[in-house]
């Protein structure tokens, strides 16, 4: 059912409140305030708000989210139902990681969608709601309630400041720092006639220093074609080296690694079809300061390799949503969001940071732990149920208190 969060003291005033950055975070907050009835307007750099990137996952805590968004049937309608993580590790062949969701609970699953299919959910909800959205208008700080752009204009007085502006937010009071070792390259590509599970992310490595994986990601429209989203880690400063190179020898070390991507290889013709991303992990220990409320990857960065990030984001949009509900003043706000949010967000950074190396490093002790000790031992109970805790996002019940259920 749909729980639109109303303003619980039954007597909040409006408040005048920007968003600064059209992403998952972004976006989905200015649903929850504007159904509240606050007066609220979007800024992003962008002429035309787009989303950049493959797919990713949406885990049940974001789908918890979009359940209450009204949004969480059409992004099945798009999406490709994960029920396992599955990796083998080469050339042994070993299965170093193989996380179901009904280890859980046969409720659970992932839901792999369209980058740009949650984006548009998201943003034709906004246009549907009448939120004003000032493209064109990158944001470079702001002075006490006042918003400044880019182009020399400024916009306020505010009431709060949303920045949503993510891991490189201007507005951020610590730099975002430097980028992982390793970042991916990733495609969008047609599904293949090939021997991949359309339910499971599956994963190959070598060591931990190469890593290629395939998500079904579902179609963009409904009935639209299906589309996976292949990617490939590469040290960012190999970058220039795999550039350079022929896109056949990359090919080469992408076949001998798993020989059944070659319909997806064939897929891509040019270096352009592949987009390189870096990853930097980044944790606010306060996400506010005074009217200044910081959700999303501009609160709490990681690599994507649990797979949380957007899911996160949605849930800092639905928790300050909360937080706003309750009619406390302004300047409030910010400690009742952080309340509601650090504990989760602070485990996951801290499990984010743990894993990372394990699949993406140049580390040798790591990889041969993973194969031949953590590898079996995830297999034992209670590892399954409690990766399946990691996985969905639930661990550290970070929807008690929210009123929401994953
Ligand atoms: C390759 C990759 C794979 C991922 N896979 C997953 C996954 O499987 N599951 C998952 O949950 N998460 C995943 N993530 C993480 C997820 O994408 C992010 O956590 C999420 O997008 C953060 O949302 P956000 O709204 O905070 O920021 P963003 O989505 O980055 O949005 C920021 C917005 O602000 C705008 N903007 C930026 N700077 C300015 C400025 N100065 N002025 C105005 N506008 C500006 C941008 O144009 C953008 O519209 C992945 C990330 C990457 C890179």
């Amino acid at each position: 059912m749909l729980h639109v969060l109303q303003c619980k003291r039954g007597m909040c005033m409006s408040l005048n409140i920007a968003i600064c950055g059209c992403g998952i975070g972004g976006l989905s907050s200015a649903l929850f305030l504007a159904r509240q009835g606050h007066a609220v307007t979007l800024y992003e750099r962008f002429d035309t708000p787009r989303p950049i990137g493959s797919g990713f996952m949406l885990q049940p805590i974001g789908m918890a989210v979009l359940e209450q968004l009204g949004l969480a049937d059409t992004m099945r309608q798009r999406g490709a139902r994960i029920e396992r993580l599955f990796g083998k590790s080469q050339p042994s062949g070993a299965v170093v990681l193989d996380v179901r969701y009904d280890a859980l609970d046969a409720k659970y699953s992932g839901l792999a969608v369209q980058r740009a299919a949650l984006f548009d959910a998201l943003y034709q909800a906004v246009t549907a709601a009448a939120i004003p959205v000032k493209s064109a208008h990158t944001v470079t700080h702001h002075a006490g309630e006042t918003l400044h752009f880019a182009n020399a204009d400024a916009a306020g007085p505010f009431d709060l400041i949303i920045d949503a502006l993510g891991v490189q937010s201007p507005l951020s009071a610590q730099h975002p720092g430097r980028a992982l070792a390793y970042g991916a390259l990733w495609a969008t590509l047609d599904w293949p006639d090939a021997p991949f599970d359309p339910n499971a992310l599956e994963q190959r490595y070598v060591r931990a220093s190469k890593m290629a994986g395939v998500l079904p990601i579902g179609s963009e429209r409904p009935g639209g074609p299906a589309k996976t989203a292949f990617f490939w880690s590469l040290h960012r400063n190999a970058l220039h080296q795999w550039q350079d190179n022929t896109l056949g020898a990359w090919k080469a070390q992408a076949r001998a690694l798993w020989p059944e991507t070659e319909p997806l290889l064939d897929q891509i013709n040019t270096h352009d079809d592949l987009t390189f991303a870096t990853y930097r992990h980044r944790t606010l220990s306060q996400p506010y300061e005074g009217r200044l409320i910081h959700i999303g990857d501009s609160y709490h960065a990681t690599s994507p390799q649990l797979g949380q990030g957007a899911n996160m984001a949605l849930l800092d949009a639905y928790a300050l949503a909360e937080a706003v509900s309750t009619g406390r003043a302004p300047c409030a706000i910010g400690p009742a969001f952080h309340d509601l949010r650090h504990r989760h967000v602070m485990l996951f950074q801290l499990l984010s940071r743990l894993f990372t190396p394990v699949y993406q490093s140049d580390s040798r002790i790591l990889p041969i732990l993973r194969d031949r000790i953590v590898g079996p031992l995830s297999k034992v109970p209670p590892a399954p149920a409690m990766l399946g805790r990691i996985v969905t996002g639930l661990l550290g019940g970070p929807l008690d208190g929210m009123g929401l259920e994953g």
